[in-house]
């Protein structure tokens, strides 16, 4: 097959890391026999830099003629505020052109990585959950104003954006242990409460065969931790999913072990991992690649349709983390950690040997 992927590296370890997933989407490519072409464009903190903006035109065309989108992150300090344009506008930008609204978060932890959490291994023993957080309504969205001594952020959610993203949910869901929690928080907000009740009609009316608990976000951020292998399927909105997948993400053992992909009502996607540019490790060659790694595994799956190739993906990280290849942040102390580079490579191999 032909495909066309844009590839936007960002700041911070963005580049590093993407620098692995291309690798490995190069060698999918030359292994299984697919045309992918590959077009780098500028994004975030390093396009500010370059053209003052944070996602030019360019970088919206190049992403708008793609299939799908592979991201590294953007940010970081030099760009903070009050600093303006701010590189989070243009990741907020890109998500709202390409109608993004679903954000696929999954967190199945590799059990060789049990020691790498700080939860006990018999309470991530069979954790397989879907986070699904609406990605372009709420406060991040909404009216902001700022005066001196006082600020405003608003928070709105309509019933259309609501349906589409409980709807996504329950399509996942039935593919999976048909159970959705529906998180929310309905005892204080108004938007919650319109959240849940459309959340009510549509698994009611449409998905009648699935199991539907509502959950009060504070409540499900102790049960994410207490039984997080109770969930099959969570879907939230926008600022309770952003904290909720950083949560999650302790229970795979490290940041930078999870992957994202955002899809709208096509094909088309934008993949990363769920991590920040982390400035701290930026330039280091030391940050966790199989985050983007597994990125790139949910762009085969969701934009490209290839499904054996995104588990033989998915399946060389397992056996390069089996062999042992552990960057930093997961590494046993008193170990010598993998680089960035290193575990990119082993990946690598373990895909040419067909590991799984
Ligand atoms: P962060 O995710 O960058 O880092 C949080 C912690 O996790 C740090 O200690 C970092 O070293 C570690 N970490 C992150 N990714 C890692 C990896 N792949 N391997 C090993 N360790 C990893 O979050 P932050 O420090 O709060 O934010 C840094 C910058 O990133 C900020 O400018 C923020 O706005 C931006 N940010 C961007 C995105 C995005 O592009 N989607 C998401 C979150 C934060």
């Amino acid at each position: 097959m032909k495909a066309q992927v844009a590839v936007l590296p960002g700041d911070g370890i963005g580049p590093e890391v993407v620098e692995q997933g291309v690798r490995v989407l190069r060698q999918v490519a030359s292994q299984f026999g697919h045309a992918i072409e590959l077009r780098e464009a500028l994004f975030g903190g390093c396009a500010i830099d370059r053209t003052g903006q944070p996602l030019p035109s360019e970088t919206l065309d190049a992403s708008q003629q793609a299939d799908a989108v592979l991201l590294g992150a953007v940010g970081g300090p030099k760009w903070d505020p009050p600093a303006k344009p701010r590189p989070e506008e243009g990741l907020l930008g890109l998500r709202r052109e390409l109608g993004l609204y679903a954000n696929l978060r999954p967190v199945k932890p590799f059990a060789q990585l049990a020691h790498a959490s700080t939860l006990k291994p018999e309470v991530i023993q069979g954790v397989d959950l879907l986070l699904v957080r609406e990605l372009t309504g709420g406060i991040y969205f909404g009216h902001k104003q700022r005066e001196p001594g006082y600020a405003v952020d608003t928070c709105t959610y309509s019933v259309v954006e609501i349906e589409r993203v409980v709807r996504a949910a329950c399509g996942y869901a039935m593919s999976r242990k048909r159970r959705l929690v529906s998180v929310d928080k309905a005892n204080v907000l108004e938007t919650s409460r319109l959240w849940r009740e459309t959340a009510t009609r549509i698994v009611r009316d449409e998905f009648p065969q699935l199991q539907l608990t509502h959950l009060l976000v504070d409540a499900c951020a102790m049960h994410l931790i207490r039984m997080p292998a109770s969930f099959d399927v969570i879907v939230t909105e926008n600022l309770f999913g952003d904290i909720l997948s950083d949560e999650a993400a302790m229970i795979a053992g490290s940041i930078g072990m999870l992957p994202s992909a955002s899809l709208g009502e096509g094909k088309r996607g934008l993949y990363e991992p769920i991590h920040g540019s982390a400035p701290d490790l930026a330039g280091k060659g030391v940050a966790n690649p199989y985050g983007t790694i597994l990125s790139v595994a949910l762009l085969l799956r969701h934009s490209l349709g290839l499904e054996s190739e995104a588990r033989a993906v998915e399946a060389a990280v397992g056996a390069a983390i089996g062999r042992g290849v552990l960057t930093a942040d997961l590494a046993h102390a008193g170990t010598r950690a993998a680089s960035c580079a290193e575990a990119g490579g082993a990946v690598l191999e373990a895909l040419a040997r067909g590991e799984s």
